[in-house]
């Protein structure tokens, strides 16, 4: 598919979805072209595949003498050992399955050690941001946007060289969920510690374009969603140092967490916590959802990031020269036209509803593109600026208006034809 007849780039890898067709209002049919990978990327056929061929055995996990739990017990074990090595995890690192990014970091919130400063960007993702505040005893300093990756590493040096003395974390995203770029992780994960803090990575959007090694990056932590790896919805992985984990309180209070559970004397109820990764998995887990994670990491290694790299590189290119052309289009960056970026990006065109624009994009062309503010209020105000005053709480959408405080974003991966960004750029420029 590429026209270079020396490239070597791969083919897109077969996902679900890529031969449905969706009706236009222009009449006919036309092969949807889903270009929201960033919010639910779809499935890879190898990983929905796998999963069809274990789902007739699948039983519960840790609770059952029968075969088909200890197959599963095995295979989600297994899956735990798999997505350890995708991640460069070190020997002692735990993996803990969650539900999602969003319920990865609200674990190591609700496992902070009390009076925890906080650090994060304005940048982040409310997922990123917010847990935070919640967390009992946490104190937050949120970082305005830097500029530059350097500006970030120096402004988080010189807040945690300010900060009192203490448990000290600091959050950052790997690579935004707006603008694509990718955030210099390895150089505050070495700011954090000359601090004394730890680093959890927000690894949501990098983990399915970048081989992401916690070890190299020495990161303490990283989350990430099953559903933007090109797995199905309802799994996602913290990963990381077992220390926090171990001495806190379990995140949720039921079966499987717990060593022994007795009645005392006085009428209350005493339970032993386990101190591996069981303290933190309690009820019955989605044995489906870490298979299909670890399937899924399995898959992309063998693809290899470097290859699919390569060929999103090329996409991004096209999508970038294709809206070059096209009068009034701006596109969101907070580090500059040369920054490093995942396929993921968000532009504006002046004089037109973003929502509108993804509207049409979707009814008259079979485009599916997000808009919005996505999940990143604070970072999109500030990328469009003053654009954004008029902006309600939401930024929801204001019919009628040339500008609505929203933006359009374009993401892709490892299952985009060239086809799709093609026919995006045609269609914003018609
Ligand atoms: N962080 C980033 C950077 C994201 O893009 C997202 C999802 N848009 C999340 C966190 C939250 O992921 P989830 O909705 O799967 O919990």
């Amino acid at each position: 598919e590429c026209a270079d007849p020396a490239c070597a780039c791969p083919e897109p890898l077969p996902v679900l979805g890529r031969d449905v067709t969706v009706p236009l209002v222009t009449g006919g049919d036309v092969t949807y072209a889903a270009l929201d990978y960033a919010a639910s990327a779809p499935a890879l056929q190898r990983v929905w595949d796998d999963v069809a061929a274990y789902a007739p055995y699948y039983g519960s996990v840790h609770r059952g003498a029968g075969y088909l739990s200890q197959l599963s017990t095995d295979l989600f074990e297994q899956s735990r050992a798999t997505v350890a090595e995708f991640l460069g995890c070190r020997p002692d690192d735990q993996v803990v399955f969650t539900r999602s990014t969003t319920d990865s970091l609200n674990l190591l919130a609700a496992v902070l050690p009390a009076g925890t400063h906080v650090f994060v960007f304005e940048t982040e993702h409310h997922a990123a941001l917010l847990p935070w505040q919640r967390a009992k005893g946490a104190q937050v300093t949120c970082l305005p946007a830097p500029r530059t990756p350097e500006e970030a590493v120096a402004a988080l040096d010189v807040a945690l060289h300010g900060a009192p003395k203490g448990s000290k974390l600091v959050c950052v995203t790997g690579a935004s969920n707006v603008t694509g770029e990718v955030w210099p992780v390895r150089r505050l994960a070495a700011a954090a510690h000359r601090h004394g803090a730890r680093i959890v990575l927000d690894a949501a959007q990098l983990v399915p374009h970048r081989a992401v090694d916690v070890t190299e990056l020495d990161v303490d932590w990283v989350a990430f969603s099953g559903h933007k790896l090109y797995a199905p919805f309802g799994s996602g992985v913290l990963a990381g140092r077992p220390d926090w984990l171990r001495e806190a309180e379990p995140y949720l209070a039921g079966g499987g967490a717990t060593r022994t559970v007795a009645r005392r004397a006085d009428g209350s109820v005493e339970a032993e916590w386990h101190t591996t990764v069981a303290r933190h998995e309690a009820g019955s887990p989605n044995v489906i959802g870490a298979y299909a994670i670890a399937s899924a990491c399995r898959a992309l290694t063998e693809a290899g990031f470097d290859r699919l790299a390569a060929r999103e590189r090329r996409l991004l290119g096209l999508l970038r020269e294709g809206l070059a052309a096209v009068p009034g289009v701006r596109v969101l960056s907070l580090f500059g036209e040369d920054s490093e970026r995942v396929g993921v990006l968000s532009f504006v065109v002046s004089g037109w509803n973003s929502s509108h624009l993804a509207a049409a994009l979707s009814a008259e062309y079979g485009i599916g593109v997000r808009d919005g503010l996505f999940c990143a209020h604070p970072l999109v105000r500030h990328l469009l600026g003053a654009e954004s005053e008029d902006l309600g709480a939401c930024g929801s959408p204001d019919p009628g208006a040339g500008f609505n405080g929203n933006a359009v974003r374009v993401s892709f991966g490892a299952g985009t034809p060239e086809e799709h960004i093609r026919r995006c750029t045609a269609a914003v420029a018609t």
